[in-house]
């Protein structure tokens, strides 16, 4: 069942500075996806209901509206006009964005789990334009790069990548990257996948409750800062042992999607140096 947004107006796609399971980084370390989007518009900006249902707060500034069949949607950040078990109808006015907050969260739940909001379906219209970029993939041993050209043993790999919002969201978040919505690897040999694609990271549906943060983003990622890029490492393989596979050269290609299925790649060259017979 797709929705308008939840801002004026409603028919037309808004910038969204924060994707669905983004990193969230907090200053004393505690780590987590990001359950929603962040829906970029001023301190003040009045939030509307995407669907009507009964609104249950979920935070003094976070109202929840449960619009039935296990459904509800959160819109975080507001200084809500609403009440508590209100009833209200779709369009209904649900609070103005909080001041210093400039963007409304907004979550889609179903049952336990939450979805992306920008899937196909979901929230309407989202036009997604240009792939994401993978920057960087890298062979690392104990957090330092190795040289491609001549792996031994165990390795771990990483790949960084990043989408760009097709709107971008207005000064100090301006140009900041958001997260893939899929990333996924494989390895080739002479034009054969001698590892066919392997999913790193796929954020396109729910977060799921198996999704563990040190899993999925490797240790130097860093969320987006007022004016300070974020930086997103994608685990590809952890403790991957290069002895499994025949000395020579091979290609390791990474893919990352946009939720519309933009995709770009990117290519390591490696060569595999274990002395077998
Ligand atoms: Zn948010």
């Amino acid at each position: 069942m797709s929705y308008g947004w939840p801002v004026k107006p409603f028919d037309e796609q808004h910038p969204v500075r924060g994707f669905f399971c983004d990193p969230r980084i907090g200053a004393k370390g505690s780590k987590a996806f990001h359950f929603g989007i962040d829906v970029s518009a001023p301190d003040g900006t009045a939030v509307y209901a995407v669907a009507g249902g009964t609104v249950h707060f979920e935070g003094a500034q976070n109202v929840g509206v449960v619009t039935g069949g296990g459904r509800s949607h959160g819109y975080w950040h507001i200084v809500p006009r609403v009440r508590h078990r209100q009833k209200v109808r779709k369009h209904a006015l649900l609070g103005h964005i909080a001041r210093g907050w400039g963007h409304v969260h907004f979550a889609d739940r179903i049952e336990d789990e939450y979805w992306n909001p920008l899937r196909a379906g979901a929230l309407t219209p989202f036009r997604d334009f240009g792939a994401p970029v993978v920057d960087r993939i890298v062979a690392e041993r104990r957090g330092r790069i190795v040289e491609p050209g001549a792996l031994t043993g165990v390795v771990n790999l990483i790949a960084v990548a990043h989408d760009n919002p097709p709107i971008s969201a207005p000064p100090p978040w301006r140009g900041l990257p958001v997260t893939p919505a899929l990333v996924r690897w494989r390895l080739v040999r002479g034009g054969r996948a001698v590892i066919p694609w392997r999913v790193a990271a796929d954020f396109r549906s729910a977060l799921r409750t198996e999704f563990r943060f040190h899993e999925i983003y490797a240790g130097g990622t860093r969320q987006n800062h007022p004016n300070a890029r974020g930086r997103y490492r994608f685990w590809l393989a952890r403790a991957w042992d290069t002895r499994r596979h025949r000395d020579g050269r091979y290609r390791l290609d990474v893919e990352a999607a946009d939720i519309r299925g933009n995709a770009t790649r990117g290519h390591l060259e490696l060569v595999l140096r274990n002395g077998d017979v």
